[in-house]
């Protein structure tokens, strides 16, 4: 079946060349001139992948990323902006993109990204689901993203780990003892206050996001993520 590509772009020129370089390559385009049709476009009919501008009249490339993930949208974005610093790079990253090419580009090398982007959400498709939703959290494990509602958690490692952990317990008392093995892969005696240290970044960073507090402590137990 032929790949569908929504260009979002607001320079015509730019827009009709990508399109037209595309479609010689064999892909099916539409195209977008802001973020707000972008995001008609989208959930009218799911593109495979989307080439995102990040310089676009209201809503920027970036703020798209984030809303399409926020909205459970896992749909590849290839950023190509003329922006070439990393921080634009991580910035679009950070967001939920999975790809960042810089404007002048190579038609050449845009066609094998999206081929190697398509390659690998199809793999993903048939691999088995791994979000988790607990009210207004949201884990993706395979992909260590959490939102609560549509503000990302910017999580450690371990900090990512504990909450998938409470997340897939979730109303089950997790001791001290039993979180050390499955977060920090411990089975001999640590110091059980890493949890509670842990815990406690977990909830600050869940309050900062606008989430109902979701981890209760079990006195003499341990802890508790509870689906409320
Ligand atoms: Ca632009």
């Amino acid at each position: 079946m032929t790949d569908r590509v929504l260009v979002v772009e607001d320079d015509g020129p730019v827009r009709d060349a990508v399109q037209r370089g595309l479609a010689l390559h064999g892909f099916d385009t539409v195209s977008a001139v802001d973020a707000e049709a972008a995001m008609v476009e989208v959930s009218r009919r799911a593109p495979d992948v989307l080439i995102v501008d990040i310089g676009l009249p209201g809503m920027s490339g970036i703020e798209l990323c984030t809303r399409l993930r926020a909205l459970e949208v896992n749909t590849p974005v290839l950023i190509l902006s003329a922006r070439d610093q990393v921080g634009d790079r991580v910035a679009g990253l950070q967001a939920g993109a999975d790809d960042y090419m810089v404007k002048p580009f190579a038609l050449d090398e845009l066609v094998a990204r999206l081929q190697a982007l398509l390659r690998r959400s199809k793999i993903a498709a048939t691999a088995k689901p791994s979000t988790i939703t607990v009210g207004p959290l949201w884990i993706d494990e395979a992909r260590r993203y959490a939102t609560v509602g549509t503000t990302r958690l910017e999580l450690s490692r371990r900090e990512f780990d504990l909450l998938a952990t409470f997340a897939t317990n979730r109303n089950l008392v997790l001791t001290r003892v039993r979180l050390l093995e499955l977060v920090w892969g411990y089975d001999f005696d640590v110091d059980t206050n890493v949890v509670d240290v842990f815990v406690g970044y977990l909830r600050k960073k869940l309050t900062a996001a606008g989430a109902p507090p979701l981890i209760e402590t079990v006195r003499g137990v341990g802890f508790v993520l509870k689906d409320h």
